[in-house]
């Protein structure tokens, strides 16, 4: 890698590729956009690490904070920053147990919250977890998507944590009526419904957080990936309730050094204002649906798709088998054009472009997409 600006890669090798997965589902804005760049250094000049996150008010947290949570529900309203998704996860895990003094903990089958010993034990891919048993204890895992398995919650539950939509499972879309009963469930035993917006919140999917598709509103939220504007930055985020019980007893009960830091948050300042000003979270619903629309066209077109599914610029293109899926990702980056994996599935090919993608990149990218795949399949001899 040499620089990348936009929507597009450049090696050192003088290449340019078209970018169709923004570090996954990161740059939402493109990169390296002036102004994120420029608030970058602004900050860098004023301070850097100062004292761990929460002992010194740190102006970037705190207006970064004010500004997600005008965009949530006032429930929504007392913010941790951390430093990844993973530790937001973590965070979020050991706020329910300690609000609720239960042990028990439920994830979904084909779920994905990170690498890290806890988001490990309520991610649910065996192969990902066996390696590193033993995991937390007191886990279940239920069936996404199936609305009959959510009796299997009951009083002794802490907490459920779930994807809006199962991003490494294959962009998995469930019916709303399943998060509402999930939600309505979780609310009758007194269990703690965690909402793990990782890929999906601040705009990816046409909606500032995929939560208002549902019409759902978790307990705790989880943020990450887009949130710091190409810098690690990951938050939980819930009612003060329920978060002051991390202040007391004993009073520092979950700390971190770096989590929240000040060029981070700074970065993610400004590439939120930038999604705000330029409404950006109605470009990512009107492209998403140039883009899905196109992408259903070529489903019926070429038989090596099963299905192209999606909400706003988080979208799936589901092959029928394994094989021509690599194919086509590899193919289409010897094109210049980067799409990305999923990481439970072999047949799912992940397409996630900035939001600030032109008319002309989108046909750009398209044009490649069509071109790999009349070569699959003519080599497969089965383009209908
Ligand atoms: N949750 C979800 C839904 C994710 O998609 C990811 C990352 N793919 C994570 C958590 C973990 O985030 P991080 O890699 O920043 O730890």
């Amino acid at each position: 890698m040499d620089h990348a600006h936009g929507s597009y890669l450049y090696t050192k090798d003088q290449k340019k590729y078209l970018d169709f997965i923004s570090g996954i589902a990161v740059c939402s804005i493109g990169h390296t956009n002036s102004q994120v760049v420029k608030a970058i250094c602004k900050q860098a000049k004023q301070y850097l690490h100062v004292m761990v996150y929460g002992e010194y008010i740190q102006e970037p947290q705190v207006r970064l904070a004010e500004k997600l949570c005008a965009l949530l529900p006032d429930a929504l309203s007392s913010v941790y920053f951390t430093n990844s998704g993973t530790e937001a996860v973590e965070g979020a895990l050991k706020l329910s147990k300690k609000f609720t003094g239960r042990k028990r903990l439920i994830g979904f089958q084909n779920s994905y919250h990170g690498d890290t010993h806890g988001s490990l034990s309520v991610t649910g891919r065996e192969v990902y977890r066996k390696p590193f048993y033993p995991l937390l204890p007191h886990v279940n895992f239920l069936p996404f998507n199936v609305t009959k398995s959510l009796m299997n919650i009951d009083q002794t539950v802490a907490a459920v944590i779930t994807e809006p939509i199962q991003g490494e499972g294959g962009m998995i879309i469930p019916d709303k009526t399943f998060l509402q009963a999930l939600q309505a469930r979780c609310r009758k035993v007194g269990a703690l419904l965690i909402l793990d917006e990782a890929q999906t919140g601040l705009g990816r999917t046409g909606k500032n957080f995929a939560m208002e598709h549902f019409k759902i509103v978790p307990d705790i939220l989880v943020l990450a990936k887009s949130l710091g504007g190409g810098l690690p930055l990951g938050a939980f985020i819930s009612r003060p309730k329920i978060m002051r019980t991390l202040s007391t007893n004993p009073p520092l009960s979950h700390v971190t050094t770096f989590g929240g830091h000040p060029v981070s948050c700074a970065a993610g300042l400004a590439s939120l204002d930038i999604v705000l000003k330029k409404n950006l979270v109605e470009r990512a619903k009107k492209m998403g649906m140039t883009l899905l629309l196109s992408l259903k066209k070529l489903a019926q077109q070429y038989s090596v798709i099963r299905e192209a599914r999606g909400l706003g610029l988080m979208i799936g293109l589901e092959f029928k088998e394994a094989e021509p899926c690599m194919q086509f990702v590899e193919n289409a980056r010897a094109h210049g054009l980067l799409l990305g994996w999923t990481l439970h599935t072999n047949r799912v090919v992940r397409i996630a472009p900035p939001f600030t993608l032109s008319h002309q990149e989108l046909k750009e990218g398209l044009a490649i997409m069509k071109r790999v795949l009349e070569r699959l399949s003519s080599q497969n001899s089965t383009h209908c």
